[in-house]
């Protein structure tokens, strides 16, 4: 189990938004084998692997705007509502690229293949998506030198050599992005397991706006072990929401009774 800070966007992660989030998991009894370096400091290895991925020349400067996506006729859409890149800073000329480039850094997009690249998840089953009809050439770093996501968690796991990832199904979608990133890096993927996302009682998304489920109010009502009974219950691990500590849950947890379908939330207390 490892512990690994995602807070690439260091203007919204603060170093001590990182220590109460520990602080948070230690609480509810949660612990790790090892911690892995936060992405925030790890560009030199990230432009490492950029500078990995670029040597088949697949990778290319893009300057377009949100604008110039969403204006660009009859551009398809992915299914998570982004337009579908249609490829124009690919075609540059090396001079024309050139002379943008001095002015200022563009986005580094990978160009991907006309290929259906699918896994089997140990929740959901299989999952495949032709990456260049319905994703298009993803973003790596972007313009202002923020590394995206996918080449970051990429990139970490292979470090840390992760074989299993257990993840929010909202992440189910990124997956075969980042397994053609395995591929160009010549590392094994690890096994997935993608796991239903918990909502409102009234099926909302959370968000941070629902503030009445952060982890500092939470901590106010109610004793770890009586949040862990809850979310265990409603996770399909117990019979009824009885308070119960994370190393009992390690002993019970049966991943067979995880299910696919999103989970309301209700914590004790509140009414029905
Ligand atoms: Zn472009």
């Amino acid at each position: 189990m490892l512990l690994r800070i995602e807070d690439l966007d260091t203007l919204r992660c603060t170093v001590e938004s990182a220590d109460l989030l520990k602080e948070d998991l230690q609480w509810l009894g949660l612990d790790w084998d090892r911690e892995m370096p936060p992405q925030r400091s790890r560009s030199a290895y990230y432009e490492e692997i950029l500078a990995k991925l670029s040597e088949r020349g697949e990778v290319f400067p893009c300057w377009c705007t949100r604008g110039d996506l969403k204006n660009a006729a009859n551009a398809p859409h992915a299914s998570d509502g982004h337009p579908i890149y249609p490829g124009t800073c690919r075609a540059l000329s090396p001079q024309e690229r050139a002379i943008r480039l001095r002015k200022r850094p563009g986005i580094m997009r990978l160009a991907v293949p006309d290929e259906v690249i699918g896994f089997e998840d140990g929740n959901y089953g299989r999952y495949e998506e032709n990456l260049q009809t319905e994703c298009g050439a993803f973003i790596l770093r972007r313009a202002d030198g923020v590394f995206a996501y996918q080449l970051a968690v990429v990139a970490d796991d292979i470090d840390g050599g992760v074989t299993e990832v257990v993840r929010g199904r909202d992440l189910l979608d990124s997956t075969p992005r980042q397994l053609y990133l395995y591929r160009l890096l010549g590392a094994e993927p690890p096994r997935y397991f993608h796991v239903p996302l918990l909502t409102a009682p009234d099926g909302r998304r959370l968000s941070k706006r629902d503030e009445d489920l952060d982890v500092g109010l939470l901590r106010q009502r109610y004793r770890p072990e009586e949040l862990l009974g809850a979310l265990a219950f409603a996770a399909g691990q117990l019979e009824r929401p009885e308070p119960v500590s994370a190393a009992e849950l390690v002993k019970i947890f049966d991943r067979s009774r995880v299910g696919q379908a999103d989970i309301a939330i209700r914590l004790p207390g509140e009414e029905a």
